[in-house]
């Protein structure tokens, strides 16, 4: 039994932010906790839903019952949505909402009650529309609090009725601090999240790397790259394809870091042996890597064929000098 904001690792200003706000009682109905995924963000939405309900003390007080039923996660004060995990692209959907919202118009009135969306960007229009309605009549004592990763994907109308609080990536030393002890590139190439980091340590992650570097290997220096067949089956799978090209520009982020002689910055720091061919490279080229590589990753998230995205990388790559 404990306050979670204790367990928080980082975040501190965000932190101070927030219990301003309650202090000052001006705690919003809604609020948005963006930013990448892994670096604590539910750890802190549970941490202030205990601030929420706690009536022990305005910085909850981590030792009441409903204190440590929220640390538990068996409170009748709290209900968490996810999407569904079974479907292969995750969806909160409507139903849920509407759920959430009969159980909420039965709550008893007076006790504060907090509801936590994770991963809130995958509400189906439906959801949000649904969401959105009860966001404009706001209860006096139900405080939601929305997850995610990426702030425009919501309807504009849910934007403006929640107050967006802003969350970085972990540094080197907050990763190090919740998982130590684990090779050294992986804090640095993790980019500040710990689902990364978890995956980057996994024999199975390690593997994935070791394909896209070789798949880097073969981008850089097969003459016949457009003809080979196997890559192009492999990127159909998306996630594969934004890993990967995650992987070649942290590598070519380190060429040329290598260029300019502060080899204290590199991620990859196992690599040498790679990083060595391709600092081979020009620096225009290089640079221009990191440029399009960049691009390549918004496009790819933005749905775009991804064989398509390789090619005319590649197409474009051979030409550079
Ligand atoms: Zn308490």
């Amino acid at each position: 039994m404990a306050r979670v904001i204790e367990s928080v690792v980082g975040h501190q200003n965000e932190i101070s932010q927030l219990f301003q706000l309650k202090q000052a009682g001006r705690w919003p109905h809604a609020v948005m906790f963006v930013g990448p995924s892994g670096i604590g963000k539910m750890k802190m939405a549970l941490a202030f839903a205990q601030v929420l309900v706690c009536d022990e003390s305005p910085e909850a007080c981590g030792l009441c019952g409903a204190c440590i039923r929220i640390e538990k996660q068996q409170s009748e004060s709290l209900t968490v949505i996810k999407p569904d995990p079974e479907l292969t692209r995750p969806v909160i959907k409507v139903e849920k909402i509407r759920d959430l919202l009969d159980s909420l118009s039965l709550s008893s009135m007076g006790s504060a009650r907090v509801v936590i969306i994770d991963q809130a960007q995958t509400m189906n229009p439906q959801a949000s529309n649904a969401l959105l309605k009860t966001l404009e009549e706001p209860s006096e004592n139900i405080f939601f609090i929305l997850i995610t990763n990426d702030v425009h994907q919501f309807l504009p109308t849910i934007r403006s009725r929640t107050q967006v609080v802003r969350f970085t990536a972990l540094t080197y030393d907050e990763v190090k601090k919740i998982k130590p002890a684990l090779p050294d590139w992986t804090y640095r190439s993790c980019r500040g999240q710990i689902d990364r980091l978890e995956l980057l340590s996994s024999p199975e992650g390690k593997a994935q790397r070791e394909e896209a570097l070789t798949f880097f290997d073969q981008f850089c220096s097969d003459e016949n790259f457009l003809l080979d067949k196997t890559w192009k089956d492999s990127v159909k799978d998306r996630s594969w394809a934004q890993f990967s090209i995650n992987c070649w520009l942290q590598m070519s982020r380190d060429a040329i870091i290598l260029k300019t002689q502060a080899q204290k910055f590199i991620l990859n720091t196992d690599q040498s042996e790679r990083l060595k061919q391709l600092y081979s490279l020009s620096a225009n080229k290089l640079g221009w890597l990191c440029q399009h590589l960049i691009a390549a990753e918004r496009d790819i998230n933005a749905n775009a064929d991804t064989s398509l995205v390789f090619e005319n990388l590649w197409i474009q790559y051979a030409r550079v000098d």
